[in-house]
């Protein structure tokens, strides 16, 4: 079974259409898969001597992939995709995205959870923040103006979860990059817990 629609091709992006996209595994036939290796991603930790130690000790591991599903990319549209953070941890400090701020920094983000325990780290350019916890049929709200980064804190299973956002919001990655995140979720005592960046820059 098909859809139908007035142009007559199969999946035309600026009229409706459908996705098919695994509710379990988070993938869809259409790929449009980013891999993030801990090698690439190896100095958004705060321990740089730990990450080392990772790669020499469990080899490149793969820390987090999204999968963007095609949308028009306009003023008014949505985009929408997976994202899946894998377990682990360098150091005390969890696997986790980057995070980012959108370009327009104006434009927020829903984030719904399939799977998995994780957490979403906020925080404002002013430095307000909160950290949102992530279960499977929890939606966290993005607010605009956010920063925002997944961190799995499950020693086993991954965390996935679903997001969609103003389609021309774009990715600021570099003021993370630069700075970092003022603060940080670490594991101590075998639960979460909240520490300041000691690498934060101003
Ligand atoms: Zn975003």
């Amino acid at each position: 079974m098909a859809d139908f629609n007035s142009s007559g091709k199969p999946l035309d992006f600026e009229k409706g259409f459908t996705i098919d996209f695994n509710m379990v595994n988070g993938l869809s036939s259409v790929k449009n898969t980013s891999k993030r290796l801990l090698s690439k991603v190896k100095s958004m930790f705060y321990d740089e001597e730990a990450a080392k130690k990772e790669l020499e000790e469990n080899g490149d591991r793969l820390v987090y992939e999204f999968h963007e599903l095609p949308a028009p990319e306009h003023d008014g549209d949505l985009a929408f995709g997976m994202s899946i953070v894998y377990p682990g941890k360098v150091g005390n400090e969890y696997y986790m995205t980057k995070g980012h701020f959108h370009t327009i920094l104006d434009t927020g983000e829903v984030y719904y959870c399939l799977s998995g325990h994780g957490y979403m780290m906020l925080e404002s350019p002013e430095g307000d923040w909160s950290c949102q916890e992530l279960i499977p049929g929890k939606a966290v709200y993005c607010p605009k103006r956010y920063a925002h980064r997944s961190i799995n804190v499950s020693p086993h299973e991954v965390l996935r979860t679903f997001f969609v956002f103003r389609a021309d919001a774009g990715h600021d990655y570099g003021t993370i990059e630069e700075k970092g995140y003022r603060h940080l979720l670490v594991e101590q005592d075998g639960e979460p817990a909240i520490i300041d960046n000691p690498n934060w820059k101003q």
